[in-house]
């Protein structure tokens, strides 16, 4: 990654602010890879203001969290072993509403991912048009391998000190890598039990039974091909009868892959990470669903139901599935599964377009690789904002006491992300940026932060 030393910066201002987060924060390289990525993209605008945005400290206070907490989750396994797990949540920005954002468990969690895509989410949220702030909690728990009590008596442990710093109108938290309905319906019963209230907008994703919303498990894959497609037709490329590939088989992934196929789009390829799937006549999507959502399995076991398919395992730097011909690439799992050496691959085998269902999978020198060579790029805090947008249209439910049917929440998560395309269309457009929507999206969402944070004064 590039120091801002290294970087062709014309504001004074701005670089002062990435020499001293460089400094202050030097152990944290996903947060000042995040951060390096929106700052130098929406510098058109710093310099258009920059003695007022100097004199008001404003991008020293965005990129400062307004609180971060950190502590113990203790849990006893199935066998009464006692383990010690470190949870956080990290309330970045809250001016244009209570923070909103995911729960991660995965072990690779620490302090700098949780900052990363908890400033993330800040300009997500603002590009989702709806009143929620940026946060981002999680754990460096595995749940992998755990049973069903041992994942309980970890999200009751979690929730024990969580919910002291939680509430419908303080901070919301929803899913991430590792936790799904299961987990959302354990922390929201330990919630509902030590506060004793029946509080329903406190969390999202939740189950229909107990106030979930409808489309919320499909918001984010579905929000995903809504923007790609928007992305395509505002560069005259139709979406129907293009080939893709899906890294990932998660959440994010399945469903992505369901609305692409729904689309008229071929996916050829699905991955873990282990290795990746090849399906030559397209992935069958209620396959990958038995094995990921109901018995929780590996990629592999797809070719016990369809022996035709293809399996390689991940070896070496680049995974497996990047080196698979396609159209439309998805990179669905986790953040930097794309570096430069990768998005050479996906370049040198005619992809026209990347659209990121994970935060941050492309790597900062990736996103400009892409850029220069025309790939068309959606960004991941524009392309996957349908689930924390669905989330909102959750929590407007809950205020409300009613549920709208599939096809209601559905139109609005498509006029939410057609909306989205278009704001970083115009940013695109009024900045001249030729077809980069990273920066559009970035600048799109600052400008409405900026505003809000100006509005309530120094704080
Ligand atoms: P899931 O836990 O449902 O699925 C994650 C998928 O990514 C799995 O297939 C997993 O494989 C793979 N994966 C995870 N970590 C790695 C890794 N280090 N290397 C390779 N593969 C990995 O998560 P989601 O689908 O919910 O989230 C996927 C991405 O989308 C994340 O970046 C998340 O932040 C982002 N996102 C999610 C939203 C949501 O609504 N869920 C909303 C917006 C963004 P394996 O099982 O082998 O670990």
């Amino acid at each position: 990654m590039k120091n801002c030393c290294e970087m062709d910066l014309k504001s004074q201002y701005l670089e002062d602010v990435l020499t001293n987060l460089e400094e202050k924060n030097a152990n944290e390289p996903e947060f000042l890879q995040a951060v390096k990525e929106v700052l130098t993209t929406i510098e058109p605008v710093i310099i258009k203001n920059e003695e007022k945005f100097k004199k008001l400290s404003l991008l020293e206070r965005l990129v400062e969290p307004e609180r971060i907490i950190s502590f113990r989750v203790p849990w006893i396994d199935d066998e009464g072993k006692i383990h010690v797990n470190r949870g956080y949540r990290v309330q970045f920005n809250g001016a244009i509403g209570p923070y909103k954002g995911g729960l991660r468990f995965h072990p690779s969690v620490n302090q700098s991912i949780m900052k990363f895509l908890g400033f993330e989410q800040i300009f997500k949220n603002a590009l989702t048009t709806r009143p929620i702030g940026g946060g981002k909690g999680g754990s460096d728990f595995d749940p992998k391998g755990k049973s069903d009590m041992e994942i309980m008596k970890f999200c009751q442990s979690f929730m024990n000190e969580l919910q002291k710093h939680i509430g419908q109108d303080v901070d919301v938290p929803a899913g991430d890598i590792g936790v799904g309905g299961r987990e959302i319906g354990y922390l929201f019963g330990q919630y509902r039990k030590i506060r004793n209230t029946y509080e329903a907008g406190v969390l999202t994703g939740k189950g229909l039974s107990y106030g979930g919303s409808l489309a919320r498990t499909e918001a984010t894959g579905y929000g995903l091909m809504y923007f790609m497609r928007e992305m395509l037709k505002a560069n005259n490329i139709t979406v129907s009868g293009k080939t893709a590939i899906i890294s990932g088989s998660g959440n994010v992934a399945i469903y992505a892959c369901e609305k692409a196929q729904q689309m008229g789009v071929k996916v050829l390829a699905m991955s873990d990470s282990s290795g990746c799937i090849y399906d030559e006549n397209g992935i069958n999507i209620n396959v990958i669903k038995e094995i990921k959502e109901v018995k929780r399995g590996r990629i592999k076991e797809y070719l016990n139901i369809v022996p035709k398919a293809k399996y390689t395992e991940n070896t070496g730097d680049i995974p497996a599935i990047y080196k698979i011909k396609a159209d439309i690439i998805l990179p669905c799992a986790t953040q930097n599964d794309i570096n430069l050496e990768t998005a050479e691959i996906i370049v040198s085998n005619g992809a026209i377009a990347v659209g990121e269902g994970a935060n941050m999978p492309c790597t900062n020198e990736a996103v400009e690789f892409f850029i220069r060579n025309n790939v068309l790029l959606a960004p991941g805090k524009a392309a996957n904002a349908g689930g924390v947008a669905t989330s909102a249209l959750e929590m407007s439910q809950n205020s409300m006491r009613m549920s709208w049917t599939f096809e209601e929440v559905d139109k609005k998560l498509e006029s939410i992300m057609i909306n989205i395309f278009n704001q970083c269309k115009h940013a695109d457009e009024e900045y001249n940026l030729g077809a980069n929507y990273v920066a559009g999206a970035n600048i799109a969402a600052f400008k409405k932060i900026a505003e809000a944070m100006i509005a309530q004064g120094i704080i």
